[in-house]
């Protein structure tokens, strides 16, 4: 805490990775020489710049661009880009360190890192979102490169934003190469990379639920989001069978006990993916019920996908959700669940999957994409998606190999940690103190 001061979301990741890693390493003592730990709670690099743009109004603003090169441990480093005002050092520093064992996870070789600004999307203008785009990345781009650092998109980033930073970085560099993923489809994108972190998450909860012979036909689900992760978290669960009942932004929640439709779920992309729609306007053109300033933990399901961002389900949420009979939680968005919320989860015997096991797929899916543009091909939908699949699968057995308890049970949160450890830090041990 010392060596981080202000610094709360990192240190509370490293917290719960830490302990949850501790009695794995007092089991094999070679995991704690050579500074190893030391070495991995300590960014490679930390990269913080100014960003200055002109508005629209022909005002100078100024604000503040990070990019976090956490582990190049097993690959180049790889992860997300968010807009967002809360962003700050901790916040990145957060992710980047989540990321660096996720991609472990995927199998893929890739290593962890995050960035992002303070710059707040909402109420942009669209000429005013390039700008700020190609401004960062006038910055960014001696950073990064397709064999050193590839980011992708995060909350308010999406695939807009990734063309203009793509189209900045190829004109910088004179270039082609894939430095960034979650591209369009018509310069080097990949089919499902939009889709993947939902259907992931949904994929994997369906891998949980099948562990107690069940599966999402006919439960009921609560979404939080109501973005890029929940939209397609919600259509995978109707697609299985699901009745979803919530999705929420950060100004409330919506309840349908009907449950979501494809006809409703395309009017939530319509209101959200065009200049920021609030979900309050979503309601109202369904008819659905929207309760401001509150989450959607209070209303009874046998599933909750936490999809918006970190912190967003505290202790009584968990005990709220746990009251009303939940069974699973598996998190689309990074660190949702508080830790004392997550301990709750375990306690309770609620199958509980941490974000960096059950989200892995979107930047798996970004995996793939780099792949298919070193060889310069492209997959199928169907063949990415077989391919999401049996990732998610496959980091479900990994969870399942390492977090099973002398008592039978299964600790996905252990399991994801030790399973994307032993990765890192064996590529580490190997590679010398560097
Ligand atoms: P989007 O920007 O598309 O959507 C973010 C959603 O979360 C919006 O509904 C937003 O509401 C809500 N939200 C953001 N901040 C807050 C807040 N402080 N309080 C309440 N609600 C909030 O982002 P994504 O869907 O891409 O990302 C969502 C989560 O998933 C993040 O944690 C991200 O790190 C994680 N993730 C994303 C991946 C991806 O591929 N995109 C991959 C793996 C993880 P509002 O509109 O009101 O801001």
């Amino acid at each position: 805490a010392d060596r981080n001061p202000g610094q709360p979301e990192f240190l509370q990741a490293v917290t719960e990775v830490i302990e949850s890693l501790w009695p794995f390493i007092e089991r094999h003592p070679k995991y704690a020489e050579h500074g190893l730990l030391d070495r991995l709670v300590e960014p490679e690099r930390v990269v913080m710049f100014r960003v200055s743009w002109v508005d629209d109004h022909g005002q100078v603003q100024v604000n503040r661009g990070y990019r976090i090169q956490h582990s190049m441990a097993i690959g180049p480093y790889k992860g997300g880009i968010r807009f967002h005002p809360s962003v700050n050092l901790s916040v990145l520093k957060f992710l980047a360190f989540e990321q660096t064992f996720k991609n472990a996870l995927t199998t893929l070789p890739m290593g962890g890192g995050k960035g992002g600004s303070d710059f707040d999307p909402k109420g942009k203008s669209p000429a005013e979102i390039m700008r700020f785009c190609q401004a960062f990345v006038s910055e960014l781009f001696r950073h990064v490169g397709s064999d050193t650092d590839v980011p992708a998109g995060d909350i308010g980033v999406g695939g807009r934003e990734v063309g203009y930073m793509a189209g900045m970085m190829k004109k910088l560099s004179n270039r082609a190469d894939c430095v960034f993923t979650g591209k369009g489809l018509s310069f080097g994108g990949s089919l499902i990379r939009p889709e993947a972190t939902g259907y992931g998450t949904v994929y994997f909860a369906n891998e949980m639920l099948k562990t107690k012979g069940r599966s999402f036909n006919g439960l009921r689900v609560s979404v939080s989001g109501s973005g890029n992760v929940a939209q397609y978290a919600v259509e995978k669960a109707m697609s299985l069978g699901a009745r979803v009942i919530t999705v929420s932004d950060s100004s409330g929640t919506v309840i349908d006990e009907h449950g979501f439709t494809p006809e409703k779920l395309a009017i939530l992309m319509e209101v959200k993916n065009h200049n920021y729609g609030r979900v309050s306007d979503y309601a109202q053109r369904v008819g659905a019920r929207f309760e401001p300033g509150v989450r959607p933990w209070h209303v009874p399901v046998d599933v909750a996908l936490p999809c918006a961002t970190q912190n967003e389900l505290d202790v009584n949420d968990a005990a709220a959700l746990i009251k009303n009979g939940v069974i699973c939680v598996a998190e689309g968005a990074n660190m949702p669940a508080t830790i004392e919320a997550a301990k709750a989860f375990e306690a309770a015997g609620v199958l509980y999957a941490p974000g960096k096991a059950s989200n892995a797929g979107g930047v798996a899916t970004s995996g793939l994409e780099m792949s298919q543009n070193a060889m310069r091909i492209s997959w199928s939908r169907e063949e990415v998606d077989a391919r999401l699949l049996q990732i998610m699968q496959g980091i479900h057995a990994a969870c399942l190999h390492y977090g099973k308890r002398s008592n039978g049970s299964v600790s996905y949160v252990d399991g994801a940690n030790i399973a994307g450890f032993v990765k890192v830090a064996d590529a580490m041990l190997t590679q010398g103190v560097i």
